[in-house]
């Protein structure tokens, strides 16, 4: 319930209508009528503030550049700022004497939210498509092994219905004792296996400095949960002609995941496809807590197209399938998972591996559900050998 009478001021908002709607997002929003307007930023001032206080902080806001359009109601005042909204000093305003709170119109991820671009994206990936009704199936063993595997599990996920190849070259470990990836060897291994199979494939690039090897192998990069915040990587990968995956930070908020998404659209890259892989939680049962209503809450938010990986975000074979088909009903516009033949001897994540059988049978099931929402798969490249 708003306590403040912004309707004693509506003919002054009104007479300053602009060029955007007032966003979903602002708390502020049922205070406004759904005209469309140039505040690009509210400021509610402390309670009780006097005439010369107001005055204050006009002369202030003033003096920075901004018109402010004052709204003073029963119990609250409110300052309708207008400017540039990629130029409004926040902090400054925030540290105006008087302003109890600074409340921006649009999100600050401008190129990545809904608003900014209303027709949902759909990213290419060397001929399959993601998004705007087409599911990406993304499969492979967590990093890449030795080129007969390799081989193998490729068959058998494109028979089952992947229509993307993924393993890790470069893997970000936890211990640096352990397996770390077999670096371009295994791009080269990734990329032979992929093209044999008609499958585009997707590693991940870990080093800002491997961006550009990746990407002469990869079809697609991937940005990895421990590396989502890393901001030279993600201008990096935002340079580089490859479509990205980026996934969630395992205790990153949606709007760090959609501001690590505007690093890589503010570069000039335009196909980044977000992926929901878990966040921690206290609770062991599972490796993470799979966050399934982030996909309905980022598809209001973005027209970025986003995936879910139930591999990492449960960690757990039998919890795989039911969170896959789970984040299909939520809209995701695809399923990464990881899939190993052998997983006792998996160079990484083997306990977490489906195998190829169970992968089958999942991929079946993911194939009615796609059907039961319209959605379709693009398959593999048919010339490749099968
Ligand atoms: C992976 O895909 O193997 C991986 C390391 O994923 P995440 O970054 O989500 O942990
Ligand atoms: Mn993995």
């Amino acid at each position: 319930m708003l306590c403040w009478n912004v309707y004693d001021d509506l003919p002054k908002w009104l007479g300053n209508r602009a060029s955007f709607p007032v966003a979903v997002h602002c708390p502020l929003r049922a205070a406004f009528p759904p005209f469309i307007c140039s505040i690009a930023v509210i400021l509610i001032l402390k309670t009780g503030a006097t005439d010369e206080q107001v005055d204050h902080v006009i002369e202030r806001v003033e003096a920075l550049g901004l018109q402010a359009h004052l709204s003073r109601g029963t119990y609250r005042t409110i300052l309708g700022i207008i400017g540039d909204e990629d130029k409004i000093p926040e902090d400054s305003l925030r540290a105006i004497p008087g302003v109890a709170q600074v409340i921006p119109v649009l999100p600050p991820y401008k190129l990545a939210s809904l608003e900014a671009h209303p027709q949902r994206s759909v990213v290419d990936v060397s001929g399959i498509k993601i998004g705007g009704g087409f599911l990406g199936m993304i499969a492979g063993p967590c990093s890449v092994e030795e080129p007969e595997r390799m081989d193998r599990i490729a068959r058998l996920t494109r028979a089952a219905g992947a229509n993307l190849f993924r393993g890790g070259a470069y893997k970000p470990r936890t211990s640096p004792y352990a397996f770390q990836g077999l670096g371009v060897d295994g791009l080269k291994i990734l990329r032979d296996v992929g093209q044999k199979y008609g499958m585009p494939v997707v590693t991940e690039v870990t080093d800002p400095r491997n961006v550009e090897v990746v990407s002469e192998y990869a079809d697609m990069l991937q940005v990895g949960a421990r590396n989502m915040q890393n901001f030279v990587l993600l201008t990096e990968v935002g340079r580089s002609a490859r479509p990205v995956l980026l996934k969630r930070g395992m205790s990153a908020t949606i709007q760090d995941l959609l501001m690590s998404a505007e690093y890589i659209l503010s570069q000039g890259n335009a196909n980044v496809v977000l992926c929901e892989r878990g966040v921690k939680s206290f609770d062991p049962s599972t490796r993470n807590l799979f966050d399934v209503a982030a996909v309905p809450l980022l598809a209001g938010l973005t027209h970025l197209p986003v995936i879910v990986d139930p591999s990492h975000a449960t960690g757990r074979p039998d919890l795989i399938p039911p969170c896959a088909l789970a984040g299909l009903a939520a809209g995701a516009d695809g399923v990464h998972i990881e899939v190993h033949d052998q997983p006792e001897v998996a160079k990484s994540d083997g306990p977490q591996a489906l195998l190829p059988e169970q992968y089958a049978e999942l991929a079946e099931r993911m194939r009615k559900m796609a059907e039961l929402l319209g959605k379709t798969i693009s398959p593999p490249n048919p010339e490749a050998v099968a």
